[in-house]
């Protein structure tokens, strides 16, 4: 059983949730990839935003307005050094990945994407990668193609490779897959497109609260971050841009303070991120996922990643025991999660035993239904993990499966 690093030992303790029961069981949380807990710095900042501190962003010369434009603007820096930016004007702050997904999709089809040109998304892709692209191809008259995945769950690069030409103007793709945990080759996949002037656009939703992101390094054109993933509220992420791209996109959406100049006749547009920021933003919950990040830094990514690195094996280890189980996803790299199916047994079965057990799993396509199809499964069981997984979770889901093979065989 791996030994919790120094560095992650009392974090458990700083999340209120693990407080309670469920039914009357100790709550074993592993559906972090869906959506992560929340430490109490976290909730206390949103608490203290509220009741001190509150007032709109960019709209007012009062100290209220300019304590939070101040504040929101301190949370940008932090996202931009979170993932490596050249600069905070190349954070947009968004919903979340698939607010990101859709901006990208509707502002490159309005700015840059013309009849017959090709965006490449991969296999293994989250809804969130898949539909948006759809709902812009009858506007724009682009083809969508699909880079093919083995059944390990790894991309197959030489049938990208093939697929690049002149055409491709967008690669789409998750760094880490939410159905199967596999890590992506970014850098080696953006070094490829770029050989054909295609724009990257990375799906970070699963990479974001695991691993320690690069935007320079990777050199990726677009990356879409959750911070409700990553120990911040819900409601707010962000998209990174590349500012020479966001430069040339056009906005998404239209009104309040994105503007220069409204006629009736026509408006201008202000210079990004803000050109993206229709409308009163998510405020508290952008300064919330300023703290989930500071909380991120004092742990340090790399502990971060190499106590899921650890998580991950013993997972794998103890769940292989288990008789009739099988891996959904087999990448020799992968991050957060195990995926599996039981013989014999439906998912949604095993997560009801496992729920009154305390133990929160996912069960169901994941959002990813063409992964499900791949691997001919209905659905999978999924366990991630987050900060505060400790060995024994894994356990108690291990006798969880043990004692749903009993009832349910
Ligand atoms: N992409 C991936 C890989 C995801 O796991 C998720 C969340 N399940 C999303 C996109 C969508 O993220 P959100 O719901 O935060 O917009």
């Amino acid at each position: 059983m791996p030994v919790v690093p120094e560095s992650l030992r009392d974090i458990r303790a700083q999340f209120p949730i693990f407080a309670r029961t469920v039914h009357d069981q100790p709550l074993v949380y592993l559906d972090t990839a869906a959506t992560s807990q929340k430490p109490a710095r976290v909730i206390e900042r949103l608490r203290k935003f509220y009741s001190d501190e509150y007032g709109t962003v960019r709209r007012g010369s009062y100290l209220l307005c300019q304590q939070s434009t101040a504040m929101f603007e301190c949370a940008r820096k932090k996202a931009a050094s979170f993932v490596n930016a050249e600069r905070p004007e190349e954070i947009v702050f968004l919903r979340g990945v698939t607010e990101a997904i859709n901006l990208a999709a509707v502002s490159l089809a309005r700015s840059i994407l013309k009849p017959g040109d090709e965006v490449l998304v991969s296999a293994m892709e989250h809804h969130a990668n898949i539909v948006p692209w759809q709902l812009v191809r009858d506007m724009a008259g682009i083809h969508i193609r699909v880079i093919p995945m083995n059944d390990k769950g790894e991309l197959c690069l030489d049938a990208y490779e093939a697929m690049l030409s002149e055409r491709v103007k967008v690669v789409a793709l998750n760094h880490v897959a939410n159905s199967l945990g596999t890590i992506n080759p970014i850098k080696q996949i953006t070094a490829l497109a770029h050989g054909v002037g295609a724009i990257v656009l990375v799906d970070g939703a699963q990479s974001a609260p695991h691993l320690k992101i690069d935007v320079r390094d990777l050199d990726c054109d677009l990356y879409a971050v959750s911070g409700h993933k990553m120990y911040g509220p819900s409601g707010a992420g962000f998209l990174y841009g590349r500012y020479s791209l966001l430069e040339r996109m056009a906005p998404y959406q239209g009104g309040g303070e994105m503007i220069d100049r409204v006629e009736f006749s026509e408006s201008t547009f202000e210079d990004p991120p803000y050109r993206f920021e229709a409308g009163t933003p998510p405020i508290a919950e952008v300064i919330g996922l300023g703290e989930a990040i500071d909380f991120l830094h004092d742990i340090g990514l790399e502990a971060i990643e190499a106590w899921d690195q650890a998580l991950l094996a013993y997972a794998t280890a103890r769940l292989s025991a288990i008789p009739g189980l099988r891996f959904v996803g087999e990448a020799e790299a992968r991050s957060g999660l195990v995926a599996f199916t039981i013989d014999g047994m439906h998912p949604f079965d095993v997560a009801s035993i496992l729920d009154r057990k305390g133990v929160a799993v996912r069960a169901g396509h994941h959002c990813a239904q063409p992964v499900m199809r791949h691997f001919d499964v209905p659905a999978t069981l999924r366990a991630s993990f987050g900060v505060y997984t400790v060995p024994e979770d894994i356990d108690t889901l291990a006798a969880g499966l043990e004692l749903a093979r009993d009832m349910l065989s």
